[in-house]
């Protein structure tokens, strides 16, 4: 088994000397390096030398996304002959970022996902599957790749999709553990059931889980990991990651919250008006990148509303975990009252046999306000199963969002727009 870092297993206190020290040498770094940083602390009239603390960081300006999107070159902090890697983010929400990795960043990596197979308890000669793409500019597959070549793994780089050559190379090679996005583990079963595939026997054990929630806020299964899970008998382990950040925050065997690593970032937490949150309370993650030279950001809002949770984890880490991502803030929808995250809307559906697929698009009604409309498509697009859903939204979030029926067909081309990489769930129409 990989060992668990001694820092991620130390006092508050000894965590808190580390990062300010740390923090004191990024400040440096990006006064020396980053074009937008030397103009903000310049405009601002921030001495860096004076910010020493992680209380004193608090007083520096937010990074926000647009930052990124319309000064992108500006963050770049090395010249195209250091660049080893290049990727952008997935531009769900405007523009895609570019970012340069260099060699360094690449180790940073590495080291950041080994952490993860090592959260989930995997050991150097096992094997992991990657249904990850590994190109199209992706960091995620990259990433997974090097960490468990960085753990002593074994990859195979299948990429997404295609049931059938996933289920030919886990009969071939024997792997482990999956890297994949959770509903894809439905489609496996799915195509094992149909060809005779004894799925419940076979070499993997656990998922690590991407791009969805499989947790309820409290930590237990949600809608879609107890599908999963009610068919096949594997180990899911959720994790939360991105781009801008080249840090992932992944569960332990125990499941209570992707573990914070605080060598390679610093976090915080604020609320709709950016001031800190209270103790315990879920806000919006901001952080602070470390060891990163291409790209590095300070103070970067995620626009993630995260819980975070304090209490030392059973598996011996004293760092802190943060619960299942509750919504993104920008997509907060204020639907007559009730203050709603589309996840909470995606889990019902998920939910529901009877439903087989579906979009939901929000839009501002004739007087400004939040609507919402559900496109579902279903085998049985009955009168009968219209009541059902609507009672279900009622009884679980109160509220009772517009509901129509759509072929299946239709809302599949719906979710894969050309040139997407992702297949996409949400229509936020909202001016
Ligand atoms: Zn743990």
């Amino acid at each position: 088994m990989i060992p668990i870092p001694t820092l991620e297993q130390a006092d508050r206190k000894t965590i808190q000397r580390f990062q300010e020290e740390k923090l004191r040498q990024f400040l440096a770094y990006l006064q020396a390096h980053s074009a937008f940083y030397q103009k903000l602390f310049t405009a601002h009239r921030i001495d860096i030398s004076t910010v020493k603390t992680l209380e004193d960081l608090a007083r520096l300006p937010f990074t926000t996304k647009e930052d990124l999107q319309h000064k992108n070159m500006e963050f770049r902090c090395v010249d195209a002959a250091q660049a080893a890697d290049y990727v952008t983010t997935s531009g769900t929400s405007g523009d895609p970022v570019l970012l340069a990795l260099t060699d360094k960043d690449l180790d940073r990596l590495a080291y950041n996902e080994s952490l993860s197979y090592q959260c989930m308890g995997m050991a150097a000669g096992e094997t992991v599957q990657l249904t990850t793409t590994m190109d199209r500019r992706f960091m995620a597959g990259l990433a997974y790749f090097l960490g468990a070549r960085k753990a002593g793994m074994g990859v195979v780089r299948v990429g997404s999709g295609v049931p059938e050559l996933q289920w030919d190379t886990i009969a071939r090679i024997n792997p482990q553990v999956i890297v994949c996005v959770p509903s894809f583990l439905l489609k496996m079963v799915e195509f094992a059931e149909a060809n005779g595939i004894d799925y419940r026997r076979s070499s993997v054990k656990k998922a690590l889980c991407i791009g969805e929630p499989i947790r309820n806020p409290d930590f237990s299964p949600n809608a879609l990991a107890s599908r999963i899970q009610g068919k096949w008998d594997i180990a899911l382990f959720s994790t939360y990651a991105s781009t801008e950040m080249g840090t992932a925050f992944t569960e332990c065997v125990h499941g209570v919250g992707g573990h914070h690593h605080p060598e390679l970032i610093i976090t915080e937490f604020v609320d709709e008006d950016d001031n800190p949150i209270p103790y315990g309370e879920a806000g919006e993650l901001v952080v602070t990148t470390l060891g990163v030279e291409g790209m590095p950001l300070l103070r970067f809002k995620t626009g993630d509303i995260v819980q975070p949770h304090y209490e030392p984890c059973a598996c011996g880490r004293t760092t802190l975990r943060l619960g299942p991502v509750i919504g993104r803030k920008n997509q907060m929808v204020k639907y007559k009252g009730t203050t709603l995250y589309p996840p909470a809307l995606f889990d019902l559906l998920n939910d529901m046999e009877e439903v087989e697929n579906y979009v939901i698009e929000i839009a501002n009604d004739e007087f400004g306000e939040d609507e919402i409309t559900v496109k579902v498509g279903a085998k049985d697009g009955s009168e009968e199963l219209l009541l059902k859903i609507k009672d279900r939204f009622r009884a679980k979030l109160r509220v009772s969002p517009r509901i129509i029926f759509v072929s299946i067909q239709e809302i599949n081309c719906i979710r894969f727009p050309e040139n997407s990489r992702k297949s996409v769930t949400l229509f936020d129409h909202r001016k």
